[in-house]
């Protein structure tokens, strides 16, 4: 087989996958696994999720389709770097986010895909704002 026609088959193959906010009319198709999943337990992550701890899987930009209206929240991380977080104008959901100093990548928000077998995190970082109760599967990074 040729590489053209490899890359052809390649979406049958793999179904995409769909990442949404609550009201349904801001969604992102994904296709292949994503390069890296992790969950982040920063004070940014818990006031942004309005939970315990962010996790977020990374995707190439080129493998990522959005779909419908996306108001943006730009923050100055810790490192400088600036992140433009994309959320639902209707429902408020923030479904992914851009970095600027890695514009190739998108990182999205692993519960709008609300599908409990999405891969798990092999990382773990800001962990000196864990909650004491979060547990991390096995074999994660850790970082604090
Ligand atoms: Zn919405
Ligand atoms: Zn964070």
């Amino acid at each position: 087989m040729n590489e053209a026609a490899a890359t052809a088959a390649a979406p049958a193959a793999a179904p995409a996958r769909v990442a949404a906010c609550c009201c349904g009319q801001l969604r992102l198709a994904v296709r292949g696994e994503p390069m890296r999943v992790s969950a982040c337990h920063c004070r940014a992550c818990q006031r942004r999720t309005g939970s315990a701890f962010g996790l977020q899987a990374r995707f190439a930009a080129d493998a990522v389709t959005i779909e419908g209206d996306a108001s943006e929240y730009i923050r100055t991380a810790d490192s400088g770097h600036r992140i433009h977080l994309h959320f639902c104008p209707a429902c408020g959901s923030t479904v992914y986010y851009r970095f600027e100093n890695h514009a190739q990548f998108i990182g999205i928000a692993v519960g709008a895909f609300a599908d409990p077998g999405f891969p798990p995190p092999q990382f773990s970082v800001w962990e000196k704002r864990r909650h004491p109760w979060v547990a991390m599967p096995d074999g994660v990074a850790h970082q604090d």
